[in-house]
């Protein structure tokens, strides 16, 4: 297996490029949410995305989406889009297609189990790891791949108003924001400090009004 080299056309989607609103503007840009559903930090990015009645896109874990349906039920009423993050997260660069195979279609099933009414249109990669092998079992479970072009590494912990500043200096219109709600299996335990997501909820509360002023539409992914 290879990783995807710098010359090669990407085959993912890292940003929505000539998407222009009634008034010839293009200023959409697009939320994402990696790593949940989780129990405590789920709801208060929901919560936030309601009180300023902005879209997002989830992609969620599929052995969290079975533990927590509720969310998923919540996200999908909401009006957010749900995205298959694969089932446990394992890094699928390393993984042989019947293993790729197995980490969407089960997390695509566990998805739909916890709302029907869900429709995962995109893929997102553990890691954003990227293998043509991940694309194409991806295309074949007919997903989109999709990737992010703002990441402000919120994981990391580098405090709510460096996030803020990392994703305002870098955003353009048409930008995928990376953030997370949730934290991988294999890395944290649930109830760990390390899985706090306290951060990224207190800079999107900053976020969201910020990229309003300067003119961006919160938008959900095409
Ligand atoms: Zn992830």
């Amino acid at each position: 297996m290879r990783r995807l080299c710098d010359c090669e056309m990407p085959q993912f989607i890292s940003e929505v490029l000539n998407v222009r609103d009634r008034k010839g503007e293009c200023r959409k840009v697009y939320l994402t949410f990696d790593d949940g559903p989780h129990p405590i930090w789920t709801p208060k990015v929901l919560d936030l995305l309601a009180w300023h009645q902005v879209p997002a896109t989830f992609c969620v874990v599929g052995a969290y989406a079975a533990e927590y349906p509720e969310l998923i039920q919540r996200m999908v009423s909401e009006g957010h889009d749900v995205a298959n993050h694969s089932l446990s997260h394992r890094d699928l660069s390393k993984c042989e297609p019947d293993q790729i195979r197995h980490e969407i279609a089960e997390a695509n099933s566990l998805i739909q189990r916890a709302c029907p009414a869900a429709a995962v249109r995109y893929m997102r990669a553990p890691y954003g790891k990227w293998t043509d092998e991940v694309i194409a079992e991806s295309m074949k479970a007919g997903l989109m791949s999709l990737h992010w072009s703002v990441d402000p590494r919120d994981w990391s912990s580098p405090g709510a108003e460096a996030i803020v500043d990392s994703v305002l200096t870098s955003v353009l219109p048409g930008s995928i924001v990376l953030l997370h709600d949730g934290s991988p299996p294999d890395e944290c335990d649930l109830h760990d400090h390390d899985a706090s997501r306290e951060q990224t909820v207190i800079a999107l509360s900053r976020l969201i009004p910020r990229l309003k002023e300067m003119g961006f539409v919160i938008s959900s992914l095409p």
